[in-house]
């Protein structure tokens, strides 16, 4: 049960603590979320900028945060909450990078404008942030969408180099052609199903040309990989 609590501003947004969508603020906002309050402000040299508060919803009142990094804290402890409870990323959502020290940024972007650098310390996962990240469900990988039709094909020949570990790729084992256009002329850059697959992990069968010819056998091969 969500609970809420009366907040009124003529321009701010709340951004939800259980499920992170970011909406604008109608005369209540739940308690727990993050409340970022927006003003306009005309600069000396006649430009425009927009400036934004961020606040906390309590239970009995709506609260100022010092800056931007208190409410990235803040939503950094409710991301583990959700990473552990869904074993996935929150939409809107990515790996940004991985820092020496072990730590780990996620990029949230609430909106176009509202984006936040989600720090991820050993101390907020409760263990290795890094390994934390990598062990969340497959699931949760951004599923890949190609412009073009890709294609997969068992290897006519063993003539062929994959174009991502440089080794032959051997005569009736599974490739990957890559959409290359050169001189509007299309070809296909060609990889081993292993060293490719990874990368274009959630791909509609649709824009993978060739899936339907496979034998049942390359089927399953190439769905456990791309599809589960
Ligand atoms: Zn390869």
């Amino acid at each position: 049960m969500t609970e809420w609590i009366e907040f009124s501003h003529d321009w701010a947004y709340y951004i939800t603590s259980d499920t992170f969508d970011m909406n604008q603020v109608r005369g209540k906002v739940p308690v727990g979320s993050i409340v970022l309050v927006k003003e306009q402000e005309v600069l000396d040299t006649g430009v425009t900028i927009t400036n934004t508060d961020y606040k906390i919803a309590k239970d009995d009142a709506v609260v100022n945060l010092v800056d931007k990094r208190a409410a990235s804290k803040i939503l950094a402890k409710l991301f583990v909450e959700y990473m552990k409870k869904h074993n996935e990323y929150p939409h809107n959502s990515s790996f940004d990078k991985a820092f020496k020290n072990g730590n780990v940024d996620v990029l949230f972007k609430a909106s176009d404008y509202d984006k936040f650098k989600i720090r991820l310390t050993h101390a907020i996962v409760g263990g290795d942030p890094e390994e934390f990240l990598m062990n969340l469900n497959r699931s949760s990988r951004k599923k890949f969408v190609p412009g073009d039709d890709w294609k997969i094909e068992p290897a006519k020949s063993g003539r062929s180099t994959c174009k991502s570990c440089g080794g032959k790729i051997e005569k009736d084992h599974l490739r990957i052609g890559e959409p290359d256009y050169f001189q509007d002329h299309l070809n296909y850059k060609l990889h081993h199903f292993v060293c490719k697959a990874d990368e274009i992990w959630g791909i509609p069968k649709d824009k993978l040309f060739g899936y339907e010819n496979l034998t049942d056998d390359q089927k399953e091969e190439a769905s456990k990989v791309l599809w589960e």
